[in-house]
């Protein structure tokens, strides 16, 4: 089963092409991030899984099914932050969250304690901390326990507190099983709380599927010889790199992470009859990886 499958979904806003022939599909229990700069699209894209938007070409499904208000019910959205009555406290503004989804407040206990507000539930809302507030709007998205949550960058304006404990709380509802859907421009976050992840540039979507494959560090060893010809010729018969890249007068050869060996590779240049000048292990940073994503 899929929790959500996105086939060839468009979007344009007049001479905007908002997406072009987006695909991917979230499985179940997975913490699925939607990585991508500022305007690459992925509001528009969460808008049209919530029946916000419309597309303009293209299908999706959420439980294998064409999606009805019936399936939409198992999902709980944060799309913007709601608007809570500032006057009144965090259990009367469940009662009146649970009320208009028509749900029963007696999971209300539930939900406050999930998001660590129970001591704090008859505080008026005015009193919080945004990273007071954005729990709470995620407490009443938790009201009538969806198994699916879908967060439009849930720990946007916060300061690095309110950061970590919207990580923790994604972590906790991650480990009850819940299956997260969530829209960020920082590859920080997905890299931290993400199992999947499906990244966009302006619109396109550029490479989707597991975290640690999709960003994956590698090793990049660089090297250089006298005779770069030579030397690239008798690297065709060394072993375990993914592929070969010449940069001016270096050659690097780029490794799955952690596992290129230096004396290997000198050894092997040097019974070929080649002796470097350069050998240098560097490591590629997560960033490097998602600016090349981005940028090419
Ligand atoms: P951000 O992180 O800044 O919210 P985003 O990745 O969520 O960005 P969208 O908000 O989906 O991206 O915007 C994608 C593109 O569509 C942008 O070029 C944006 O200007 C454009 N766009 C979004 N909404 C509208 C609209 N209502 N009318 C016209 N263009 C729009």
């Amino acid at each position: 089963m899929s929790v959500l499958t996105v086939e060839g979904i468009y979007k344009n806003y007049g001479s905007v092409q908002a997406l072009k022939n987006v695909s991917f599909s979230v499985p179940p229990g997975s913490v699925f991030g939607i990585l991508g700069p500022n305007g690459s699209g992925k509001t528009t894209l969460l808008g049209i899984i919530m029946d916000v938007l419309k597309a303009t070409q293209g299908t999706f499904k959420l439980f294998d099914k064409v999606p009805d208000a019936d399936q939409r019910k198992q999902i709980g959205t944060l799309l913007e932050t709601p608007n809570f009555y500032h006057y009144l406290s965090a259990q009367r503004n469940l009662e009146i969250a649970a009320a208009i989804k028509g749900q029963d407040k007696s999971d209300i206990p539930r939900v406050l304690e999930l998001v660590n507000l129970t001591q704090r539930k008859e505080s008026k809302f005015s009193t919080y901390s945004l990273g007071m507030k954005q729990r709470l709007a995620i407490a009443s998205c938790l009201l009538g326990n969806p198994h699916v949550l879908v967060f439009d960058e849930p720990t946007n304006g916060l300061d690095p507190v309110g950061i970590a404990e919207i990580r923790e709380l994604i972590k906790k509802l991650y480990h009850q099983g819940k299956t997260i859907i969530m829209a960020s421009h920082l590859l920080d976050e997905v890299e931290k709380v993400c199992t999947h992840v499906a990244i966009l540039k302006r619109g396109v979507l550029i490479a989707s599927g597991d975290v640690n494959e999709i960003l994956a560090n590698e090793d990049i060893v660089e090297i250089n010889s006298d005779d770069n010809e030579k030397l690239l010729l008798i690297l065709k018969s060394l072993n375990n790199y993914t592929h070969i890249k010449e940069t001016g007068n270096l050659l690097q050869l780029f490794y799955p992470v952690n596992t290129a060996n230096l004396a290997e590779i000198n050894r092997h240049c040097f019974n070929n009859g080649i002796v470097l000048n350069h050998l240098q292990l560097k490591k590629k940073s997560l960033e490097a990886k998602f600016f090349e994503l981005t940028n090419n």
